[in-house]
């Protein structure tokens, strides 16, 4: 979940939906990575028009993870400086 600014916009908080640990936030700058999912459900759907969003802490994502019976995919990527 994201609150942001009423004045500005600007992003003030995530908080995780799963558990409720706070993200640290710093000038709109997440200090830990989080999985933030939106998704419009379409037609084909139960919940067809419905705009969903969430956000989950590493622990969270980790834990979900864990649980798939097919593993995530995993790619080692090249950092750009
Ligand atoms: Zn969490």
């Amino acid at each position: 979940m994201r609150k942001y600014d009423s004045v500005n916009n600007k992003l003030v908080q995530v908080v995780c939906n799963s558990c409720g640990k706070t993200i640290n936030v710093n000038n709109e700058v997440m200090l830990e990575e989080v999985l933030h999912v939106e998704k419009h459900w379409g037609f084909f759907s139960n919940q067809d028009g419905e705009a969903q969003k969430f956000d989950l802490c590493e622990k969270c994502y980790k834990k979900i993870i864990s649980g798939f019976l097919i593993p995530v995919e995993k790619d080692e990527l090249i950092e750009l400086i």
